[in-house]
């Protein structure tokens, strides 16, 4: 009798499988909604430019809501009724600053058209915000990884490393801008927000990896010298490693309040609770992470409080000492020890640089978080749509 394998088996699984001949069959589900093109690209011998699925539950979430099928990773599906986009009828010279999900598929959909695209990434690798959640999210960054392929493959042009402003966009003198540069995280203003164990989303990506971001960190010797003897042996620049490391060594202390207990904050929750770390998480509602599509939401909390997180809802933050942080819930006050305090929230697009370009007279185009389209699914679908429009 044949046996045909299922559960989240990925086109390299398959293979092991199919060889091992503990089953005749694959069948895969979400895999194909992420990627139609799948089996053609297999036999292409091009499995770097399948789009693999990230697990991330949008697409089941979204069988609650409505029958129309949606994907995080893919933006034609639920859209094959429609053409896929033409060819541009002129080629433009198209600039995207931001190397995330959101830069990177629109460049890809407007390289693909017949424009001439250049990337411009400030930092050294590609991936943006995707790329750090792949700390927590280890997934995440083959869909990163796919998308570079995907841009390569398509002619666009990338450099990592450069700084985009208006002096320098200038002078490159592009057709058409498309701003892709991410969300701005800001402290909240209280008491205590600028102390040095207090951390924003962009400090902490900065603690743990030592890429230069938008973030106020200063970081104290020992930190700036692990962190360089790191980058020479190479360590920061792979995700998996900085993830094996940090079981290790972190620069984080031992008690840490996360504010803000949505995906990002729930997330971190987890991964510190996993490396020994005490974590509580203040969140503002009564319900934690509910912006996280519900059948991943049941599994990171459910994971989170296994890991020993304890959230507090309906708290907020009123201020923090070098040792404590103060909150208030309900008609109560609390304190809770803290050695290290991370603001997960507070984020907010960034339209920045897109409304200077504007006043010069540019044609600017914002995708993704800049532009208040969230998480990977808001990046690609919004990163999708100017691609195809341009
Ligand atoms: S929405 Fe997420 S889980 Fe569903 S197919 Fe797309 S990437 Fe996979």
């Amino acid at each position: 009798m044949p046996v045909i394998a299922v559960g989240r088996i990925r086109p390299s699984d398959a293979e092991r499988i199919i060889g091992s001949g503990n089953a005749d069959f694959i069948s895969m589900g979400r895999q194909l909604l992420a990627d139609p093109d799948l089996v053609r690209r297999l036999n292409a011998g091009q499995p770097d430019l399948v789009r693999p699925c990230i697990n991330c539950f949008v697409c089941v979430a979204q069988n609650f809501w409505s029958g129309k099928p949606v994907c995080a990773v893919n933006a034609r599906l639920g859209h094959y009724d429609q053409p896929d986009p033409l060819p541009a009828s002129s080629p433009r010279d198209v600039l995207v600053i931001g190397g995330g999900p959101g830069g990177m598929e629109c460049a890809r959909v407007a390289a693909e058209r017949g424009h001439q695209v250049t990337l411009l990434e400030a930092s050294r690798r590609l991936g943006g915000s995707a790329r750090f959640s792949s700390l927590t999210t280890p997934i995440n960054n083959e869909f990163v990884e796919f998308l570079h392929a995907a841009i390569i493959e398509a002619g666009v042009e990338i450099q990592t490393g450069v700084k985009a402003d208006t002096d320098l966009i200038s002078e490159l003198a592009p057709d058409v801008v498309v701003v892709a540069t991410g969300a701005r995280r800001d402290r909240p203003d209280l008491p205590g927000k600028d102390l040095p164990h207090v951390l924003s989303g962009d400090d902490l990506r900065t603690q743990l990896t030592g890429d230069p971001g938008p973030g106020t960190l200063r970081l104290g010797l020992l930190t700036r010298l692990v962190l360089r003897m790191s980058r020479l042996l190479g360590l920061t620049v792979d995700m998996g490693r900085v993830r094996f490391l940090s079981r290790l060594w972190m620069p984080i202390g031992r008690r840490v309040v996360v504010v803000n207990g949505d995906l990002v904050g729930t997330e971190i929750a987890h991964f510190l609770a996993d490396r020994r770390r005490v974590v509580h998480v203040l969140e503002s509602s009564s319900q934690p992470a509910l912006a996280m599509a519900h059948p991943r939401r049941w599994r990171a909390l459910h994971e989170s409080r296994r890991a020993g997180v304890m959230f507090h809802t309906e708290a907020e933050l009123t201020a923090i000492s070098h040792t404590q942080v103060e909150y208030q819930q309900a008609d109560s006050t609390h304190q809770l020890d803290a050695d290290t305090v991370i603001f997960a929230g507070d984020v907010r697009s960034d339209r920045t640089l897109a409304e200077a370009l504007s006043a010069e007279g540019h044609e600017v185009h914002v995708v993704g978080d800049a532009g208040d389209e969230w998480y990977i699914e808001g990046a690609v679908r919004s990163g999708h749509r100017v691609g195809a429009a341009l």
